[in-house]
């Protein structure tokens, strides 16, 4: 089976938003493995963006060393969190060659045109909108209020949804030669050709957070299903909801970051796991403090029944309850439903049933420290 993610832009250490998704997907590789499937699965980080580089010139820093540094903050939380690490990890700016061949392929085949970038042209895809059920009023409020409407016009865009795959950098932004001008990718294009040259042009999960939904994957599978004539691009689309924090998406811009380094230095990196995956993916929902020290008190339970169970067990095996098993899969091949699992769990706790209590968190929290 195989699982694309889109990863993070790095600027900006991880915060619970990102590890929430990231979680989410551990959850669903590990149920998927321990039931004998295997996960191809590729996360990318997006180092070559607007934000990166607005944040690079705001710090006098090279986009580079910013891009460096927070890749390792990035991969860092990402193993205390007990995270599967990707098959693999590709990187944009390692990407630039076959990008660029992409765009080449989509411009000869009359799918992008060229002005002052090129542009994806979104009459020739139907049904661009259906993915994220939005009508065409929607998309553009959407693309103004992230600041990527852009203009029309002889020497632009030819309309406002259509985006761009290869642009003109500026002065203190990386650029590479090309057949169209020394420039840089557009935003979507890399996720298309990163997702089909390691995963193949139809890949069976694609991940990601829901604000990704438009305009970023609608973009992705009209540019996808238009380079290869496949369809679908993707089987299934996996979006998880939004973390909130004091009623509002944690957002760089509203400043309402709770970073993963933040709760670490409060909580046993298994508290701060299950914490996360005790939400329902698809749902948005608010951090709260008192609700990671109360899971932080399960978690003392947990490691107190297995250490209890460690040194009772000498010799003896024990298999995990069947009921409580059946449960525990049950809620998950239940669209995921990890808060459900999470109930399995503190069921197996009350019972005293520590092969259960392990089985489970090997899938719900990895290889997070429970200390
Ligand atoms: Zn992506």
């Amino acid at each position: 089976m195989t699982l694309y993610v889109c990863g993070v832009t790095p600027y900006d250490s991880g915060h619970m938003g990102h590890a929430f998704t990231f979680s989410i997907f551990d959850v669903l590789i590990r149920f998927l493995e321990a039931n004998g499937v295997r996960v191809k699965y590729v996360q990318n980080i997006t180092d070559i963006d607007d934000p990166l580089f607005e944040r690079a010139r705001r710090d006098c820093i090279d986009w580079r060393e910013l891009a460096d540094r927070e890749t390792k903050v990035h991969i860092r939380d990402m193993m205390a969190l007990g995270l599967r690490p990707p098959d693999v990890v590709p990187r944009v700016s390692d990407e630039i060659t076959r990008i660029l061949a992409a765009t080449s392929k989509l411009h000869r085949s009359g799918h992008a045109y060229r002005t002052d970038a090129v542009y994806f042209d979104v009459d020739t895809y139907p049904g661009y909108g259906r993915l994220s059920h939005r009508s065409r009023r929607s998309m553009l409020l959407k693309l103004r209020h992230e600041d990527l409407l852009g203009t029309v016009g002889p020497d632009a865009k030819q309309d406002l949804l259509d985006f761009p795959l290869w642009r003109a950098s500026r002065p203190d932004e990386p650029a590479w030669p090309s057949k169209f001008g020394e420039g840089r990718p557009g935003w979507h294009i890399e996720c298309s050709v990163m997702a089909m040259h390691y995963l193949g042009p139809q890949i069976d999960i694609h991940g990601g957070g829901r604000d990704l939904v438009f305009s970023h994957h609608e973009s992705e599978r009209a540019q996808s299903e238009s380079l290869t004539g496949k369809k679908p691009f993707a089987r299934t689309w996996m979006h998880t909801g939004m973390v909130k924090y004091e009623g509002h998406k944690m957002s760089k811009s509203r400043g309402n970051l709770v970073k993963v380094s933040q709760t670490l230095q409060r909580a046993p990196a298994a508290a701060v796991r299950l914490y996360l995956v005790s939400h329902r993916y698809r749902r948005d929902w608010d951090f709260d403090w008192m609700a990671l020290a109360r899971t932080t008190r399960l978690v003392d339970r947990l490691d107190k029944l297995l250490a209890d169970d460690t040194r009772a067990r000498r010799d003896r095996r024990v298999p995990p309850g069947r009921a409580l098993m059946v449960e525990f899969n049950a809620a998950l091949s239940d669209d995921l439903d990890t808060p459900r699992a999470v109930r399995a769990l503190r069921a197996a706790l009350r019972q005293r049933d520590a092969a259960a209590v392990r089985a489970m968190l090997d899938i719900l929290i990895g290889t997070a420290s429970l200390t």
